[in-house]
Order: structure tokens, then C-alpha cells, then sequence
């Protein structure tokens, strides 16, 4: 009796020493000034934070204060998160925790891949870093397992594998921890592959449930795919959801069809280029709303799905903002779904607009021949509007700023058929792009309801970094050639840069600690445009991941 009382209260105890993270801090995160815990700095992902030390009339005087070297020369997208004055961040082969004021290694924890993993990799060997929670970090792998480590010592806890990396499946994303639940997505629609989203028990790594993105034919959507086309209708997930704590109710994007070629899959194709709206605890579909049926472009809907309270009518309205990637920026209301907005952000020519009342688009000739096998220029490209890299929604300046992509592209369907383990698109991948002659992409600041662009920062090689905003009415981002840069966030005008030694793409994150506000992120070229854009402007940019902190210049 005694000596179970005893184990009782050992087993309370342990917890509660180890509780490094609590679902309450997950919840407050975005209010968090001194820590970064979560991806997207807040479940809402709007990368936008409250400090104002650095701020628009001082950021001249932005210095490194330490750099980290990720010893890894692939492309660096990782999010950094910040807890307790300890930096976790990922490269695709390792985690590290990095004394967040030296930027001393704390420990380092690799992984090894088997040697024919980058082969069945569509676009880029990254990862795009850590979930944290009671003591433990979560993080995925390219050859698609979800692991556990000790925040402490970096030591793997449990280690769990989704699907088989030899028919497409990888894992880049960061997960996300809701209600208590891991979860994560799953990339691979290139591969044919049958895409779905996981919950995972933090503790021990058991399996909760898995929701396909792509239903079968005696399921709900089912009868949107016809014959066998489910079974390779991709719909991957490759970005991490939003969460609504209130509502209980997370957001998450869904990727292109497979194969591109839509002639092979007649019908709208649920739930590829949609958002669902799920129970992080069950993994039930609540509702969900489909951007672009039957899409042709690879428009996958993956682009993170922003939560906001902005005025719509007059009325504050809880909204979802999401800059997709068939070129239009919508806003939905996030407790059914319903349209409230959607206007193009970038030049879009496969539709002329989105019926409000149906969510369609308004197709044009553009998409109806791409279907039909004619070769057709398309805006934008396969590449989108914008692309992965995360915009920022600014609650002061009620703008989001995103990174677009201002090219377009060539489409022309081939036969697809499928081989496990090879690329399945349908698509004639040889003369892809539509470059015109001006700047390739575009910092803009987009006002939500209208689409219209308050300020645009023109780049001739587009950026892929992600945006941060502050309070301090600064914006942050990167280029590929390595600047890190400042703007103004009313006016856009530019105030700051500092060039890293390899190209940005990283998700820049502020916290402050013992009274100094500091900016993190990564530098490391690769990632899909460097891979498939052909930009020859890119050659003398040279790889090498690493981490940079920056802080004000003490007087
Ligand atoms: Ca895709």
C-alpha cells in the first residue's frame, strides 16, 4: 500500500518538473513577448509581435549578434522557436538548441537518412522545425517518421513512421500541438500518393487517428473522383494548420490533385486546394471549403490559413486570411466557412473571379484549354501567386504582408501514368515559365477585403522568405542572394539590410530577453525556386546554412 502511494505521488510529481510547456503557454503564445513557441509565432500564425524596442526610427542600428553554423550546405526554411533562453532550430538532418543570447550549441541531435532518400524528394531537402511541448520537441523527417526528443539533452524519445518515403511520401513541415494532440501533414501529391493528416499522442507516440484529404468513393467528397483516381489524388499537407483554441477547431490547407493533368480525374476533386476545418482531437472534418476544383496549375491550397478578428461590414468578424496560390486572397469567416472576400493580389488569367455566392472560381479560356491538352500562358505559374513562404498580418496596420511571385507559366498536359516512386503530373515540364521582362516577385502589403496592394517592394529575383511584422512598424524579410531586410510597414519604404553569407528563406522571429529585443533567422540557398527556376543570377550565391540573431547596436 505504502510503496504504491509512494509510486503515486513520484508519478504525480515527474510531470509536473517536466512540464517544460503547457497547452496554456501553446494557447497564449502569440501574446508571448519572451518566448517564440509557437510556429507562426501564435497558433494563428499571423508573425506579428507586440515589441516595439526595435522599431522603424531605430532599426538602422540593427547588428549581429551572433551567428550559428548548421554545418549543412541544403536550404535553411527552419522556424526557430524560443523558450526558456534556448533556441531550437532544424536543418533537414538535424535539431539543435543553441543558448539563444551566446548562440552557444547546447546539444545537437542528427539523423541519418537511407541513401536513396533525396531521389523520391519533390522540391527541396529542408525541414521547417520544431513543435514544443511538455518537455519534449516534435519534429518530422524526410523519409516521412514524426520524432520526439527530450528538449533537454536532444535524446530521441519515440519515433513513429507515417508512410513508406520509397513511393513519395516525405515529411518537411513543423508540427503542430492542439488540444493536447501532435499533429502533422504529409507531402508527396507529385508522386501519385493519397495524402492525409495524423495525430500522434505527445507522450507516447501512439497513433490517434488519420483524416485523408482525399476521401473514397462511398465516403463524403467521394463521388467528386471518378473510377480508381482517388487512390493517386495526392492532396498532400505540407504546411502547418492554424488553431482556433475557442472554437477547438483547426485550419488546414490541402495541396494540388495528382496527377496535374485534370483531364485524368473529371469532377471537382475533394479536398484537394481546399481548407478543412477539423477536431484536433479527432481528426473529424467540421467543414471545408474548396479554392480550385479540378485544378490543373498545381495551385495546392497548403499557403498557411491566417486567423485574424477584422471589420467586415462595419461588424469584427472572426476571419481565416490566406494568400493562395491561384492568385486571389480570401477571406472566409472561421466559424462555417462562408465567403467574404476574395480578390486577386497578383495578375491571374485561368479565372476572371470568385462567385461570392458559390466560392467558384469564374473560369476562363486559359483553364478550359489547359484541361482540353492546348498549350496555354498562365498567370500565375505552377510556382503560384505566392508560394510557401508565410505571410504576416498586422492587427495595427490591419495589413498582410506577403512575398508574391509576379511571373507566369506554360502548361501543356502530357499522358501520366502512374509508377510507384516516380513523378506523376501529366505535365510537359520542359519550357515552364513566363518570366516577362520586369521584377520577378514583389514584397506587398495587401489589404485583406480588397486585394489591393497599399506598397509594393519589387525584387528582380523573388524572395522566399517568410514576413515578420512588429509592433515597432517594422517588416522583415529576406532575399535569396542573402540580404536580410527592414521596411517601413505604412509605408513600405526600405530601412535596413544586412547581407548573410548564403541566400534567406528562413521565417525571421523576434523575443525579448533581459530587456533586449532580438530578430532570428536562417540563411541557406536551395528550396524549389533555386531548383527549378533556372535563374542563372543565383550561381555565385554559395550555399551554407546557419543561424543569425540580430539586436541593437549598444550605445
Ligand atoms: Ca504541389
Amino acid at each position: 500500500m505504502k510503496t504504491t502511494s509512494y509510486a503515486v505521488g513520484l508519478a504525480l510529481l515527474v510531470p509536473l518538473w517536466g512540464l517544460a510547456q503547457t497547452n496554456d503557454d501553446l494557447v497564449k503564445g502569440s501574446a508571448n513577448t519572451g518566448e517564440v513557441v509557437n510556429y507562426g509565432m501564435g497558433y494563428n500564425l499571423q508573425r506579428f509581435s507586440t515589441l516595439t524596442q526595435i522599431n522603424s526610427g531605430n532599426v538602422q542600428k540593427l547588428v549581429p549578434v551572433w551567428n550559428y553554423s548548421l554545418d549543412d550546405n541544403r536550404s535553411e526554411e527552419s522556424q526557430p522557436l524560443v523558450y526558456k533562453g534556448v533556441l531550437y532550430v532544424t536543418s533537414h538532418n538535424a535539431t539543435v538548441a543553441i543558448d539563444a543570447k551566446s548562440g552557444t550549441q547546447i546539444w545537437k541531435a542528427k539523423l541519418e537518412y537511407p541513401a536513396d532518400v533525396p531521389r523520391v524528394v519533390c522540391c527541396g531537402i529542408i525541414n521547417r522545425g520544431v513543435a514544443i511541448y511538455e518537455g519534449k520537441l516534435f519534429r518530422t523527417t524526410l523519409d516521412a517518421n514524426v520524432i520526439a526528443l527530450d528538449a533537454k539533452t536532444g535524446k530521441e524519445l519515440w519515433r513513429q513512421n507515417a508512410a513508406d518515403y520509397k513511393v513519395g511520401f516525405t515529411m518537411t513541415m513543423a508540427p503542430l500541438v492542439a488540444d493536447g494532440v501532435v499533429i502533422t501533414g504529409i507531402s508527396g501529391a507529385e508522386f501519385g500518393t493519397r495524402d492525409f493528416i495524423d495525430g500522434w499522442d505527445p507522450d507516447t507516440g501512439k497513433h490517434l487517428w488519420r483524416t485523408y484529404t482525399v476521401p473514397e468513393p462511398t465516403e463524403a467528397g467521394g463521388n467528386t473522383w471518378s473510377g480508381d483516381t482517388w487512390k493517386f489524388g495526392g492532396g498532400s499537407t505540407w504546411i502547418t494548420g492554424s488553431f482556433d483554441p475557442e472554437l477547438h477547431t483547426l485550419y488546414w490547407g490541402v495541396g494540388n490533385p495528382g496527377p496535374f493533368n485534370a483531364a485524368v480525374r473529371p469532377g471537382d476533386n475533394l479536398y484537394t486546394c481546399s481548407v478543412l476545418a477539423m477536431d484536433p482531437k479527432t481528426g473529424k472534418i467540421k467543414w471545408h471549403f474548396q479554392f480550385s476544383p479540378n485544378n490543373p496549375f498545381d495551385y495546392d491550397s497548403v499557403a498557411e490559413m491566417v486567423l485574424a478578428t477584422i471589420d467586415v461590414k462595419g461588424k469584427p468578424t472572426p476571419v481565416i486570411l490566406n494568400a493562395n496560390r491561384n492568385g486571389f486572397f480570401y477571406v472566409l469567416d472561421r466559424n462555417d466557412g462562408k465567403l467574404l472576400a476574395a480578390n486577386p493580389y497578383v495578375k491571374v488569367t485561368w479565372a476572371s473571379g470568385i462567385d461570392l455566392a458559390t466560392g467558384r472560381p469564374i473560369e476562363t479560356d486559359v483553364a478550359k484549354g489547359a484541361r482540353s491538352g492546348e498549350k496555354v500562358t498562365v498567370f500565375p505559374s505552377i510556382l503560384g501567386g505566392k508560394n510557401w513562404e508565410p505571410i504576416s498580418y498586422d492587427p495595427k496596420t490591419r495589413l498582410a504582408y506577403a512575398n508574391t511571385l509576379l511571373f507566369g507559366g506554360h502548361y501543356k498536359t502530357t499522358p501520366a501514368e502512374y509508377k510507384a516512386g516516380e513523378w506523376y503530373v501529366g505535365m510537359d515540364l520542359s519550357d515552364l515559365w513566363e518570366w516577362g521582362t520586369g521584377p520577378r516577385g514583389e514584397l506587398k502589403a495587401i489589404d485583406p477585403m480588397t486585394g489591393q496592394t497599399k506598397w509594393g517592394v519589387p525584387s528582380d529575383i523573388p524572395r522566399f522568405s517568410g514576413v515578420l511584422s512588429t509592433a515597432g512598424g517594422v517588416v522583415f524579410s529576406g532575399r535569396l542572394t542573402g540580404e536580410f531586410e527592414a521596411f517601413d510597414a505604412e509605408s513600405g519604404k526600405k530601412l535596413w539590410q544586412f547581407k548573410a553569407g548564403s541566400g534567406i528563406e528562413g521565417q525571421p522571429v523576434t523575443w525579448e530577453q533581459d530587456g533586449v529585443q532580438y530578430v532570428a533567422v536562417t540563411s541557406g540557398i536551395g528550396g524549389v525556386y533555386s531548383l527549378f527556376s533556372g535563374d542563372e543570377r543565383l550561381a555565385s550565391v554559395p550555399a551554407g546554412g546557419s543561424v543569425w540573431v540580430f539586436a541593437l547596436q549598444k550605445s
